[in-house]
């Protein structure tokens, strides 16, 4: 029985991923190609439910049919966009596969990519004008539907965005997605339809009379409860109204630093020589809370916990208070030269030195790609098959495509040229437009830590010295506030010494950290130093180097 052998061992040929043998069979006998294996698959089938695009090609090129259906209707090409790989699907599509068949579930190409995930592969599809994102299967499940069911929040919010799917679209059981969404307990899914749509789809009630929170409070788990208080919240408003966004959580967080340091301050300096136990046992706390936070806040909405960008701006805010009120307290000269009101002067300019930079840092583009900055020789997906590039570069949430060095940060929101870093302590991303800045920023910092930190040393040493029953034990327990600020600062200076040293050598070597892995060479050390000196002071873009990297 060659025949059945040859089939059979192409079959796991192809799931071992073996080319060789798989050409190999091929030669021998052709018919394999035909063969039909568990399920009605055939070879060409497996290549592309795993994605393997070398056996795909060979198969391809020797005539397997793109278009042969299995048991359940589906064709070797309904798999390639169930699993998303582009190059398949455009090698598929090359090759004659119909974008038109559906399978016996009425499902179309377009749904077994929305049910994969794969955004790139949906807007491949989109490109081709075949498909609608309204199309519905034998049982009326949209695009939508699927994506809420499979609790996929990048699929939904691309499904929703253009209004390409309409949230009010019902199933065979008169369920909408948000239904479906609140069945699962989506809440995040389930957020967006409504925050997108308005809760007038709240109302909707299915064939059997049921609301999404009818459905929601059925269910037991811990997230069906949170979006059960979510719904309940929202089902009392006017129904032509959209849930908007709260920046409450956001700027309570942001404040958390700030309040709850001065207030453990106030209460250690109300306690006098015991102050210093109190910071002791809590600032442990408070950094480990700090810490132990997520990049996001853990609310539905999912904006940027803005913890650190508190941590810094309490820092700063201390220092300066802390400068204030107590520089003028010095004697009137320190270490003989400054007297204490130059000393106060300096520092005051330096200080708004350092918060204009700041404030610039927290205003200023980073440098967001825009649809003018793109390269014009690419503007489909298939383009960037056929140019050899990485189908990635189609940045799913732009909806741009990316020009070299350049990345989307998910909690900015935006895609970053000449992208550095996401600053967690600013809260924002470091790119083309800022980077100058921050590296200023960064140089402006430690220059106002070393200077805090000598003048709260000279204070404290001033302190031990002024009360002579003090002891050095006595001056650290009842000035915690000023020990901790200099404590902070020195090692925040050491940090940002290490932070700048690897700036420096990324700039020297004309990329950025995040790229700097791609870049080997290396030049001399007067040649990038005065790359940075350059960089330092006109700034520069470095994506022109490297404009024509091929990513594939
Ligand atoms: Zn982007
Ligand atoms: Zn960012």
């Amino acid at each position: 029985m060659p025949l059945v052998t040859g089939g059979s061992g192409v079959f796991e040929a192809v799931q071992r991923g073996d080319g060789e043998q798989v050409a190999l069979l091929i030669q021998q006998d052709r018919s394999i190609l035909k063969q039909r294996g568990w399920g009605g698959f055939t070879a060409l089938h497996f290549a592309a439910l795993h994605g393997n695009r070398p056996i795909a090609e060979i198969l391809l090129n020797c005539g397997a049919d793109p278009n042969i259906t299995c048991d359940a209707g589906q064709t070797p090409f309904h798999f390639a966009c169930r699993h998303g790989n582009i190059s398949i699907m455009h090698k598929m599509v090359q090759h004659g596969a119909d974008l038109r068949m559906v399978d016996q579930q009425g499902k179309t190409s377009l749904h077994h990519a929305v049910c994969g995930g794969s955004i790139v592969a949906m807007q491949y599809l989109w490109e081709t004008t075949m498909f609608r994102f309204s199309d519905a299967d034998n049982l009326l499940i949209t695009p939508l539907h699927m994506a809420a069911s499979t609790g996929n929040t990048d699929v939904v919010r691309y499904l929703l965005r253009e209004n390409r799917c309409s949230a009010d679209a019902v199933d065979h059981k008169g369920a909408t997605a948000l239904h479906v969404a609140a069945e699962k307990g989506a809440i995040e899914v389930c957020w967006l339809l409504l925050h997108n749509t308005g809760l007038h789809i709240l109302h909707t009630k299915n064939h059997t009379g049921l609301t999404p929170l009818d459905l929601c409070s059925r269910g037991t788990t811990f997230r069906h409860q949170q979006l059960t208080k979510m719904l309940e919240q929202f089902i009392n408003k006017p129904k032509d109204q959209k849930p908007r966004e709260s920046y409450v959580m956001y700027y309570w967080t942001l404040l958390l630093p700030s309040v709850s340091g001065a207030a453990v301050f106030l209460i250690a300096a109300a306690l006098g020589e015991n102050g210093g136990v109190l910071c002791g046992l809590l600032f442990p706390l408070l950094a480990k809370v700090t810490l132990s936070q997520y990049h996001r806040m853990s609310d539905y909405q999912r904006l940027p916990n803005p913890i650190y960008l508190g941590t810094l701006t309490a820092a700063i805010i201390h220092t300066i208070i802390f400068l204030v009120q107590n520089t003028l307290k010095l004697p009137l000269t320190l270490l003989h030269i400054w007297p204490a009101y130059t000393l106060l002067n300096v520092s005051v300019l330096h200080f708004s030195v350092v918060l204009w930079l700041f404030w610039k840092l927290l205003t200023q583009d980073p440098g967001k790609l825009k649809a003018v900055d793109t390269d014009p020789r690419i503007s489909s997906i298939a383009d960037l098959v056929e140019s050899n590039q990485n189908p990635c570069r189609f940045c799913v949430y732009c909806e741009l495509f990316q020009v070299a060095n350049c990345k989307h940060c998910r909690l900015c929101d935006l895609c970053v040229m000449d992208y550095d870093h996401h600053c967690l302590f600013l809260n924002r991303c470091v790119g083309q437009n800022n980077h100058r800045v921050f590296l200023l920023f960064v140089l402006a910092m430690i220059v106002a830590q070393l200077f805090f930190v000598g003048t709260a040393g000279y204070y404290l040493h001033w302190r031990s010295e002024v009360e002579e029953s003090w002891s050095w034990s006595s001056v650290a327990m009842r000035e915690a506030w000023v020990l901790l600020l200099l404590i902070i600062n020195a090692l925040a200076v050491l940090w940002e010494t290490w932070l700048l040293s690897e700036q420096f050598n990324a700039i020297s070597a004309g990329t950025t950290t995040y790229f700097r892995q791609c870049h080997h060479k290396k030049s001399n050390w007067s040649k990038r130093t005065v790359t940075v000196l350059l960089f330092l002071i006109e700034g520069k873009n470095f994506r022109s180097k490297n404009q024509n990297a091929i990513d594939i």
